[in-house]
């Protein structure tokens, strides 16, 4: 079900209905919203107070009510949020590791959902387990990081689209969240520190490679052949690597922007050396560089991440072919940091009593 009012958040300024207020009070609505960072309508002193109600009347205010948060300040933290509809997404809030002095800097990355559930049901992950449910509207995904800045008192400057959910398939939204997390009288993160990941929509990612913002583009790879891919990937028959490979280098060549791939390496399903060659074949054809992600466990599926040795031949061969590949050894995984796990069990949690 989607909510039955729009949010403050779900518009620019520009769009808000002020009823017969005049232009000039976008500014201070969005100076509240955003520099001041207002706990509601109320707080918006300078308003006159026929336009707070007109406001109140017209806008629900607060997206996402925290239910849980994991971790601490120097690690990986996780937070679950209930929406406005019951329904519950998560945020993984990361710190930028330590400098060369020792000392924690205050760059923090944040992963954002954009979808309730996911319906591409990728065979290894959490956030598909449970099927699509509904698309985030551009408010709650921009609610999510201003409700982390607030609940964690940090600064976010690096922005992942990682979260629970497909966001090319909820592209509009994306988009509309985008213009708002993008514009200086907005959140203010540049586009250069925003990376939008998705599993392989090619029309989409040719219709952002027309698009003006330079963001970052990460493609889930997982498979380097379709064979493989399509194993773990349901998505990979509606777009076969050839035509999303393809969509990629169109991406590549418009932006000029080094790609990610990313490719969870998964016992005896993808992590063998042929398909590292390729995959590495794959990497310099889009000038990309790799992300090697040992599977993380997912209660009630039965993969399971290789060896240290098979791990290590497989980056062996991309750094052989002079790819540039880390192995992502995620601190975030003692507290359920792949997105879509904290979520599955306060369902089960629901559903058991
Ligand atoms: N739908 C988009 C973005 C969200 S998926 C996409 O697929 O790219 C979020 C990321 O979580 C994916 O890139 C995937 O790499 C990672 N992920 C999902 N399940 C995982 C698991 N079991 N172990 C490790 N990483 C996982
Ligand atoms: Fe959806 Fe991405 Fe998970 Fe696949 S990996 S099910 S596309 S969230």
């Amino acid at each position: 079900m989607k909510p039955t009012r729009p949010l403050l958040l779900d518009q620019i300024p520009e769009e808000w209905d002020l009823g017969a207020g005049p232009d000039y009070r976008r500014k201070q609505v969005a100076e509240w919203l955003f520099a001041k960072r207002a706990n509601s309508i109320a707080e918006m002193t300078n308003l006159p107070a026929s336009l707070r109600q007109q406001l109140e009347s017209a806008y629900d205010f607060t997206a996402l009510k925290l239910t849980k948060l994991q971790g601490s300040h120097d690690t990986t933290r996780k937070l679950l949020w209930e929406l406005r509809t019951g329904d519950y997404i998560e945020s993984v809030l990361i710190p930028a590791s330590l400098d060369l002095f020792g000392e924690r800097s205050d760059r923090f990355t944040l992963c954002v959902s954009t979808q309730v559930g996911c319906a591409y049901g990728c065979k290894f992950c959490a956030s598909g387990l449970e099927g699509w449910k509904r698309n985030l509207t551009a408010g709650e995904i921009v609610a999510q990081i201003i409700e982390t800045e607030r609940v964690t008192k940090t600064r976010i400057n690096n922005l992942v689209f990682m979260g629970m959910g497909e966001p090319l398939a909820n592209y509009a939204n994306l988009m509309q969240a985008l213009q708002i997390i993008n514009a200086s009288w907005g959140v203010g993160i540049g586009a250069r520190h925003i990376t939008i990941s998705t599993s392989g929509l090619a029309p989409q990612i040719r219709e952002l490679a027309d698009q003006p913002l330079q963001i970052r583009l990460a493609l889930s790879l997982h498979g380097a052949t379709d064979d493989v891919r399509q194993q773990i990937m349901p998505v990979n028959r509606k777009y076969p690597l050839a035509e999303l490979l393809d969509a990629c280098a169109d991406y590549q060549e418009k932006k000029r922007k080094m790609m990610t791939l990313e490719y969870i390496l998964i016992e005896g399903v993808n992590d063998s050396i042929e398909q590292a060659t390729l995959l590495a074949k794959h990497a310099r054809r889009l000038h990309a560089k790799v992300n090697l992600i040992p599977y993380n466990t997912v209660e009630g599926l039965e993969w399971r991440r290789p060896t240290d040795f098979v791990i290590d031949r497989f980056e062996a061969v991309l750094h052989a072919a002079k790819v540039t590949a880390t192995v992502r050894r995620e601190k975030g995984h003692d507290i359920d940091a792949a997105c879509g796990q904290l979520r599955l069990k306060q369902l089960k949690a629901e559903a058991s009593g």
